[in-house]
């Protein structure tokens, strides 16, 4: 597998090639489907962002983040106590809140920009990956937010 890797400090990003070699094929095969491709990839790398960001503020080392062309992972350190539970969480619900500001900024966006169905799948691909990580079954983002709050509650 080759990588595009860029470091930012203690935050590294690997995207793997075949993310815009994707991109091309679609935009070369005409219409908006490589607009769209690129927003689902955006909502995918603001998703790792966040677990790859809150993992660095509440103590981690380093964090690598892995994109491939329909899904993406955050390699964190596993942080102790709660703090993993919010890692964890961080994602889906940063995905909720980006889809909530699109939606509620979405009239003005829409007029500027003449493109109401890319700004649909964009809050509509934040808010799903928000909802769908939520669901509380490891080793989806929620079940593990769980398991680590439940392990910190039966030890009080
Ligand atoms: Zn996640």
């Amino acid at each position: 597998m080759t990588w595009i890797r860029w470091p930012f400090g203690r935050l590294r990003v690997h995207v793997s090639v075949w993310v815009p070699a994707f991109s091309i094929v679609l935009f070369a095969a005409g219409g908006d489907l490589w607009a769209r491709y690129l927003l689902l990839v955006s909502a995918l790398v603001i998703h790792e962002l966040a677990h790859a960001l809150v993992s660095l503020a509440l103590g981690g080392r380093r964090a690598d983040i892995r994109i491939w062309p329909v899904f993406g992972r955050a390699d964190v350190e596993n942080l102790s106590g709660r703090r993993t539970g919010w890692v964890a969480l961080s994602a889906p619900l940063t995905n909720i809140a980006v889809a909530g500001l699109l939606f509620a900024l979405g009239a003005r966006l829409t007029a500027r920009l003449a493109t109401e169905s890319l700004l649909n799948i964009y809050v509509t691909a934040h808010f799903l990956m928000g909802v769908v990580n939520l669901i509380p079954v490891p080793p989806i983002d929620g079940g593990r937010a769980l398991a680590a709050f439940r392990r910190e509650t039966l030890k009080e």
